[in-house]
């Protein structure tokens, strides 16, 4: 993963032009940190390892959500460092980008021993976060919870009670209103701009949606909700559901509460990798990193690929649709409604104030259709692919500054 997150960097610099010291200076992270984390005393001790990678603060302070899980290792770390602060820089976001994470399974630990990790992860990197320097996030399997525990750790290590040292925390502590489906509603957002510059918004369009966590549910709520799009397909790691008429997905998440999709009244249910050759008109990969690959690319019939998780499509994957004309909006901006939502929470705990549930989606919407136009202009200037553009615009950025 890191090593095809620089390659593409580093090809994109490249084609601008850059010099191979400049490409060099991108790609190489300001500041690495990776330490032992011990919870517990004597025998019932446990050590971890942890990491926060703090790759650039250019544009603003590092940012980037903290993972747990076992397989997190450096390489992954650095990456989606990387990865941040080009998204940061794509929508123009004051801000850097970073990573961090702890190798641990979560589900192997208690609750005071997960709260005794998170806060003794402040602990070390104390002197290297803050409002100011790095503001870190949830990620895979860290939630309000633990943030709010690192919120307490930083607040009574330091004396700062601005709350904008993280964000992703609760609401009752400062966390903003419509954080949850704020990457989903910006990929819808993201999605309609698209349609809109192509002068497709006024045609009836499918989607198939990979994914219904967090990202994809939302996606899929709020998609199905819109006059202009019908939601016939939607996936998890077990199955594929497919209603050709359109799906309710209030009522698809109750079957899958009561134990999956054969819950669901209507359509058909077959295997989870069925979604990814689903006849519609636009293919949103809410789920895993290389969801399509050299393997099943064939099997894309979609013209549109929007990727709301990071890395969903593959280089040599990529390759082969934009070849066949296949668009593909890339993640650095079509999921970047999340990072969007913890600035609005940073600039909110900054001058003290709680912004409403309307206002904050008013200005992630500002920022999402603002960074496809660019993407879009700049694709449309240069000739290259919207992938190609959201680099150029964001390395250059980066550059610039
Ligand atoms: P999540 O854990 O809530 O959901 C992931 C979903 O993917 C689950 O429904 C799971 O069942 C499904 N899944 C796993 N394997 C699958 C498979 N083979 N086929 C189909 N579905 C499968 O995670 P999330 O927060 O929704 O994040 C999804 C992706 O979006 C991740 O790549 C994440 O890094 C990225 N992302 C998330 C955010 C955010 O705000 N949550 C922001 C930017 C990017």
């Amino acid at each position: 993963m890191r090593e095809s997150a620089e390659r593409t960097l580093q090809s994109a610099a490249k084609k601008l032009g850059m010099s191979d010291n400049d490409v060099a200076l991108l790609v190489q992270a300001e500041r690495e940190h990776v330490f032992d984390l011990t919870i517990g005393k004597g025998e019932h001790a446990k050590t971890f390892e942890a990491f926060r990678v703090q790759h650039s603060s250019r544009r603003g302070p590092h940012k980037g959500g903290i993972r747990f899980h076992p397989q997190v290792d450096i390489d992954e770390v650095r990456a989606l460092a990387m990865l941040m602060s080009l998204k940061t820089a794509a929508v123009g976001l004051p801000f850097g980008g970073g990573k961090g994470g702890i190798s641990v399974d979560p589900r192997h630990l208690s609750e005071a021993e997960l709260e005794e990790l998170s806060r003794a992860y402040v602990r070390h990197l104390v002197e290297h976060i803050g409002p100011d320097k790095d503001v870190p996030a949830p990620d895979v399997n860290t939630n309000s919870v633990v943030i709010d525990w690192m919120v307490d750790e930083f607040e009574r290590l330091t004396g700062d009670t601005t709350k904008a040292s993280f964000t992703g925390k609760s609401v009752a502590n400062g966390g903003s209103v419509g954080r949850e489906a704020a990457t989903g509603r910006g990929g819808l957002h993201a999605l309609q701009e698209v349609l809109k510059r192509k002068e497709l918004e006024r045609r009836v369009i499918t989607v198939a949606v990979q994914g219904f966590g967090n990202v994809g549910y939302w996606f899929a709520k709020l998609a199905s909700e819109a006059k202009n799009l019908r939601l016939i397909a939607v996936s998890d790691s077990r199955y594929t559901l497919r209603v050709n008429e359109g799906l309710d997905i209030d009522a698809v998440r109750v079957a899958k509460l009561r134990g999956g999709f054969d819950f669901y009244e209507r359509g058909s249910v077959t295997s989870a990798e069925d979604i990814i050759g689903v006849q519609c008109d636009v293919l949103v990969l809410a789920a895993l990193e290389g969801a399509v690959h050299i393997g099943n690319v064939h099997r894309v019939k979609a013209p549109f690929v929007l990727e709301l998780a990071n890395g969903p499509v593959s280089q040599e994957a990529y390759d082969g649709l934009t070849q066949r004309g296949t668009v593909v909006v890339p993640d650095i901006v079509a999921n970047a409604g999340g990072v969007i939502v913890s600035y609005l929470e940073w600039l909110q705990n900054k001058a003290n104030e709680h912004w409403s549930e309307e206002r904050v989606n008013e200005e992630l919407q500002k920022y999402i259709v603002r960074a496809v136009d660019n993407m879009i202009s700049t694709a449309d200037a240069s000739r290259i692919s919207y992938k190609e553009a959201a680099l150029k615009i964001a390395i250059r950025r980066l550059n610039e500054a």
